[in-house]
C-alpha cells in the first residue's frame, strides 16, 4: 500500500494546483514544502512586487488628469505589501490546503527512487513516503548571478530582498534589464530611492518587441531612474553598509545592489539523480507534464523552464493533474495538442504582463520569432490613440503591434505598451489561442470609448494594407 496517490514536491502555486486538481479528481495527495506553502509567488515574487508597484501607478494615473496633485506615503505601501505577503506566514495557505483535502508535509522533499520521496524535516529526521500513481516535482526556480569580481565580499540583494525590504534604500543599483529588474527599479524609485540600472544589452527586455524597451526606458527615466544601456559592471567592493560598483572606470556608491540577471530551474537538490536524471538544467517533460521514461514522474511550473510564470505554471498543473487522474483510472490520456492533457499554449500562446508604468502586455510570438520560424508575417504597428485612450488620460502615449500569419489570416502575437493596457491582453490571448481568423475578428466590436478601440484601428490598418 502506498501512502498517497500523488506526492507533490514543492508547495508553490503550481504544486498546490497539481495537488488540488488531483484531489478533485478523486485521488489522495500530499505536498512536501521546505519553506512556505504558497511559494515564491505569494511571499517574494508576484504578490509583494505588485503591491510595491500598485500605489505608485494609481497615483501616477491620477496625476495624468488635470488638477490632480495626489501624493502617497511609502510607509503605507510597505505596510500594505506586508499584509499582501501575509507577513510571511503560511497559516492561511495551509488551512486552504487542508480544507481542500491535501496533506502538507513539512521538510525538504527529494525523489528517492521510483514513486518514492524522502522528506527531511528541520530537525534532520528523514521519513520516506510512497506514491501509488505519481510524484510531481514543482520546486520552482532560483536566481542566478553572473561572475562579478568582488561579489563574495558583499551581501547583494536578490529578488527576495527587493520584494521584502522594510526600508526604502537611499540609493539602489539594479543589474539586469529583465522583468524583475525593470519592475523593481520603478517600484523603489517611486518609493523614493535614487535608482541606477546597469543593463548589458542595448535595450530592456531584449526578448520582447523593441517598442516595449523604448517606452519603458522613457517611463523609468521620467521617474528619475538612471537607465544605462550597454553598461558593463567591472567589479564590486564593500563600503560600510553600502557597495561601490566599478562601471567602466566610474565608481558608483549605492546603499543596495540588486542582482536581477535571471533565474534557473531548481533541479539541483531534488533527488533526480536517484532515477538517473540530470540535476542541471530544466526538468524536461512532455506536454502532459510527464518525464520521458518514467511514467510516474511529472514536473510543472518554473522547474520545467517551459514558461516561468505563475498563471502558465498553474495551467501546466491543471493539465498534469488531469493526465495523472485519467491514467490512474487506466485511461491513456494522450497529450494531443489542445486536449485537456496537453499544455499546448506553452509553445506559442503565453501571455505576460510587465507591471511597469507604462505597462507591457504581450502574448504569442514577436515579429522576430515569427519570422525566424518561417511564417509569412505581416506586422501592423500603431500608436494607441483612440477616443478611449484620450478620455483615459491627458497625453496618453502607447504603442500596439499585431503580428499576422498572412497565409492563415490569424494572429501570431500581439503587444501593447502604455498605461493600463494589462486588461487588454486577455482578448489578444483568446484570439491567438483560438486562431480566430481576422475576417471574424472584424466582427468583435470594441466598446466605445475604451482603449480597446485600438483593436479596430489595427484591423482597419491591416485591411487597408
Ligand atoms: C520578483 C518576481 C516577480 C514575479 N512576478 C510575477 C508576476 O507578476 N506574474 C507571474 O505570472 N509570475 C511572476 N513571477 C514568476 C513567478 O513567481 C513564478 O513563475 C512562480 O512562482 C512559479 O511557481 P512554482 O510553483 O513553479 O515555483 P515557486 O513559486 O518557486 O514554488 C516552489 C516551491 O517549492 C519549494 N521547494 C523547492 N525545493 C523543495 C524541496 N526540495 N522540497 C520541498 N519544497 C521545495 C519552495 O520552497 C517553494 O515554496 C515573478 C518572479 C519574481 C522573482
Amino acid at each position: 500500500m502506498s501512502d498517497y496517490d500523488v506526492i507533490v514536491i514543492g508547495g508553490g502555486p503550481v504544486g498546490e494546483n497539481v495537488a488540488d486538481y488531483a484531489v478533485r479528481g478523486g485521488l489522495t495527495a500530499a505536498i512536501v514544502e521546505s519553506e512556505l506553502v504558497g511559494g515564491e509567488c505569494s511571499y517574494w515574487a508576484c504578490m509583494p512586487s505588485k503591491a510595491l508597484l500598485r500605489t505608485g501607478h494609481a497615483v501616477a494615473a491620477a496625476r495624468r488628469l488635470p488638477g490632480v496633485t495626489a501624493t502617497y506615503d511609502p510607509a503605507a505601501v510597505l505596510t500594505r505589501r506586508d499584509e499582501i505577503a501575509a507577513h510571511w506566514h503560511d497559516d492561511g495557505q495551509v488551512r486552504w490546503a487542508e480544507g481542500a483535502g491535501i496533506t502538507v508535509l513539512r521538510g525538504v522533499g527529494r525523489v528517492a527512487g521510483e514513486r518514492t520521496v524522502s522528506v527531511t524535516s528541520a530537525d534532520g529526521t528523514v521519513t520516506t513516503v510512497t506514491a501509488e500513481h505519481a510524484v510531481a516535482v514543482c520546486t520552482g526556480s532560483v536566481p542566478t548571478s553572473p561572475p562579478i569580481p568582488g561579489l563574495d565580499s558583499i551581501r547583494p540583494w536578490y529578488s527576495r530582498d527587493a520584494t521584502s525590504a522594510h526600508e526604502v534604500p537611499g540609493s539602489l543599483a539594479v543589474l539586469g534589464g529583465g522583468v524583475v529588474g525593470v519592475e523593481m527599479a520603478q517600484a523603489w524609485a517611486r518609493l523614493g530611492a535614487k535608482v541606477t540600472m546597469l543593463v548589458r544589452d542595448p535595450r530592456l527586455l531584449p526578448n520582447q518587441e523593441p517598442i516595449a524597451s523604448e517606452l519603458i526606458v522613457d517611463g523609468l527615466r521620467a521617474d528619475g531612474v538612471d537607465v544605462r544601456l550597454e553598461a558593463g559592471l567591472d567589479s564590486v567592493e564593500p563600503d560600510g553598509d553600502g557597495v561601490v560598483l566599478s562601471v567602466g572606470g566610474e565608481k558608483l556608491r549605492v546603499d543596495k545592489f540588486l542582482i536581477a540577471t535571471g533565474r534557473r530551474p531548481n533541479t539541483s537538490d531534488v533527488g533526480l539523480a536517484s532515477v538517473g536524471l540530470d540535476e542541471k538544467g530544466p526538468l524536461t517533460v512532455d506536454d502532459s507534464g510527464r518525464v520521458a521514461g518514467h511514467d510516474w514522474l511529472y514536473g510543472a511550473g518554473d522547474v520545467t523552464g517551459r514558461a516561468p510564470l505563475t498563471h502558465q505554471g498553474k495551467y501546466e498543473a491543471r493539465i498534469a493533474a488531469a493526465a495523472i487522474v485519467a491514467r490512474a483510472k487506466g485511461q491513456t490520456a494522450e497529450p494531443e495538442p489542445w486536449s485537456e492533457y496537453a499544455a499546448t499554449a506553452d509553445h506559442h500562446a503565453v501571455p505576460q504582463v510587465v507591471f511597469t508604468d507604462p505597462e507591457l502586455a504581450f502574448v504569442g510570438r514577436t515579429e522576430a520569432q515569427a519570422t525566424q520560424e518561417g511564417f509569412a508575417v505581416r506586422t501592423v504597428d500603431l500608436d494607441i490613440s483612440t477616443a478611449g485612450s484620450y478620455l483615459h488620460a491627458e497625453n496618453y502615449t502607447g504603442k500596439a503591434r499585431m503580428v499576422v500569419d498572412t497565409e492563415r489570416d490569424v494572429l501570431l502575437g500581439v503587444t501593447f505598451v502604455g498605461p493600463d493596457v494589462a486588461e487588454l491582453l486577455h482578448a489578444a490571448t483568446i484570439a491567438v489561442v483560438g486562431e480566430v481568423p481576422l475576417s471574424r475578428l472584424w466582427h468583435a466590436v470594441p466598446a466605445y470609448p475604451t482603449i480597446s478601440e485600438i483593436w479596430l484601428r489595427l484591423l482597419e490598418t491591416y485591411r487597408s494594407g
